[in-house]
């Protein structure tokens, strides 16, 4: 009888397992839009010559500074 009944706790226990699982699996699937937060991360930086703010993955660097286009770079 007791081995009846472990086979049973233990069936239930996976049975319980694999739903838990499931259930689980539905609900983190919405969780790809998070790629998103990486484009609010920029930072935002003056241009040393015009003042005009650009995102740090537009600025051109020269001479340690940052600048927002190439005229003010003075590449141009
Ligand atoms: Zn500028």
């Amino acid at each position: 009888m007791i081995f009846k009944l472990l086979v049973f706790g233990i069936v239930v226990f996976i049975v319980y397992t694999l739903f838990f699982k499931a259930s689980r699996g539905k609900v983190e699937q919405p969780k790809r839009k998070e790629k998103k937060k990486k484009v609010d991360g920029d930072t935002m930086i003056e241009c040393a010559k015009c003042s005009v703010f650009i995102s740090e993955t537009e600025a051109i660097i020269k001479d340690g500074k940052f600048f927002c286009s190439k005229e003010c770079a003075g590449l141009k």
